[in-house]
């Protein structure tokens, strides 16, 4: 990350957030709402994290939105948080009680008279892969993520645009809410803390060739999954053979993909058993009929989730194979997918066809790849040390996998801690 030693805007607070999924959010306001400052920084255009790409979310199996919408309204009406969007931390100095923070931000090219009418949307000449829904369909180079995303306005990929020799959106826009000029900013904030809730990113399965992904259009990830059930995702929540817009008889669940695997992931991302569970119930609710079938080496369901586990157990048509997959293939005759595993509870290799193969890939932390600036605090693994060495206080995924329920409790005890060193604790 470049540090430039010219600074655009200065700015202080109490608390720094890095990060504005679950986790950032929660913490940034029950730090605000004890009436510190805080900003709020996010890497994204929009804020809600991974959970905002989820379909619905356990327990409750509700809707993004009702989780991330009051949480939405909390911070916009808290005057003491700052939300500052498309930033990435170039440099941390100092130490609890006296830090001062470098950060790049990118430019969004629609400021804040943006109404998102969406008139910019169809004047538009060029597309971008649309990186919310894991590139499964486009979207304009001018853009917004989804209906209700935050904050309400749209964003311009540079990557694509065709700047000022085009502009065909800033003369649709009758708001002049376009401003093709800006450029990067830079930003120096002055903190008495730092909390780390950067989360994660699904691990790459470009890198599970054996399992099929990449090969096949059949093969998908357990986050492509969420966006294909997902009422604002690519099919508007049909969940169908992507490339054969078939539905849907026969699907397969592979735990463990790429997880607990040395050459991989080698940890349990501990909540990839209950996401296939879930998964199993979208299916359900669309397809009354369908064959579900889940590939697993061990069922981990903790504490009251493991109902979850029995409610998925009762439906007759859902079957649980213990083994480990080796290979998935397809069988070029009639173009199914074939899953390879050894059932290692009768010792014998089995071959079953499925119209569509989901793999359960694990949640890997997204500090290895957010540089250097914070490797003194990470494990092995990539997630921030909570045991140790709390100058940087990490919460949510940062620290390590979990489901929200736990997200949010980890992000109170961040924002506990974080009050510590603003009152000047050691
Ligand atoms: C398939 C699947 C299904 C799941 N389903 C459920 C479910 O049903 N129920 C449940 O409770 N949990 C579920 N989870 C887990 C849930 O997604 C996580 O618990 C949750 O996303 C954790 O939130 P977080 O804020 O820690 O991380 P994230 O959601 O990853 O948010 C981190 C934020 O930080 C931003 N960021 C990253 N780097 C930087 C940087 N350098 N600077 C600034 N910002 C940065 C990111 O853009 C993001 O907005 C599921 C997980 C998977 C894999």
């Amino acid at each position: 990350m470049e540090i430039h030693s010219h600074i655009d805007e200065h700015l202080e607070t109490d608390l720094l957030v890095v990060g504005a999924g679950i986790a950032g959010i929660s913490t940034a306001l029950e730090a605000a709402e004890t009436g510190f400052r805080v900003i709020l920084l996010e890497k994204e255009p929009f804020i809600g994290g991974r959970v905002s790409q989820l379909n619905q979310y356990f327990p409750k199996l509700c809707p993004p939105s009702c989780g991330l919408e009051i949480n939405i309204r909390r911070l916009r009406d808290n005057t003491n948080i700052d939300l500052i969007t498309l930033c990435d931390v170039a440099n941390i100095e100092g130490s609890p009680g006296s830090f001062t923070v470098t950060v790049n931000q990118k430019a969004r090219f629609v400021n804040n008279r943006c109404t998102t009418c969406g008139d910019c949307v169809p004047v538009c000449p060029v597309e971008r892969d649309n990186t919310f829904n894991f590139n499964i369909d486009k979207t304009k180079a001018i853009y917004i993520n989804h209906e209700n995303a935050y904050p309400q306005k749209y964003v311009i990929d540079p990557n694509v645009c065709l700047g000022e020799s085009c502009s065909e959106c800033v003369k649709a826009c009758k708001y002049e809410a376009i401003d093709l000029k800006q450029s990067t900013k830079h930003i120096q904030i002055k903190t008495k803390a730092i909390v780390w809730a950067t989360g994660w990113n699904p691990y790459d399965a470009n890198k599970l060739e054996y399992l099929g992904f990449g090969k096949y259009p059949e093969v998908i990830t357990n986050m492509m999954f969420e966006r294909y059930s997902a009422p604002n995702g690519p099919t508007k929540g049909k969940i169908i053979v992507p490339g054969k817009n078939k539905e849907i008889d026969k699907i397969a669940f592979v735990q463990c993909a790429g997880s607990r695997d040395e050459l991989h992931l080698e940890y349990c991302s501990s909540i990839c058993c209950l996401a296939s569970m879930k998964q199993a119930q979208y299916v359900r609710e669309q397809y009354p009929n369908a064959e579900i079938h889940i590939f697993y080496i061990d069922l981990r369901a903790q504490g009251l989730l493991e109902d979850f586990y029995s409610k998925t157990k009762k439906d007759e048509k859902t079957f649980f194979h213990r083994g480990k997959v080796a290979k998935v293939f397809k069988d070029d005759t009639d173009g199914q997918i074939i899953v390879e595993a050894e059932n290692t509870l009768e010792g014998k290799l089995h071959q079953k066809k499925f119209d569509l193969v989901v793999l359960a890939t694990g949640m890997k932390p997204s500090n290895k790849m957010n540089g250097n600036i914070i490797k003194e605090f990470l494990d092995d693994s990539g997630f921030v040390k909570t045991d140790e060495n709390y100058k940087i206080i990490g919460c949510g995924v940062s620290t390590g996998p979990k489901e929200v329920a736990s997200v949010v409790q980890e992000s109170t005890g961040a924002a506990l801690k974080a009050i510590h060193y603003m009152k000047g604790g050691k």
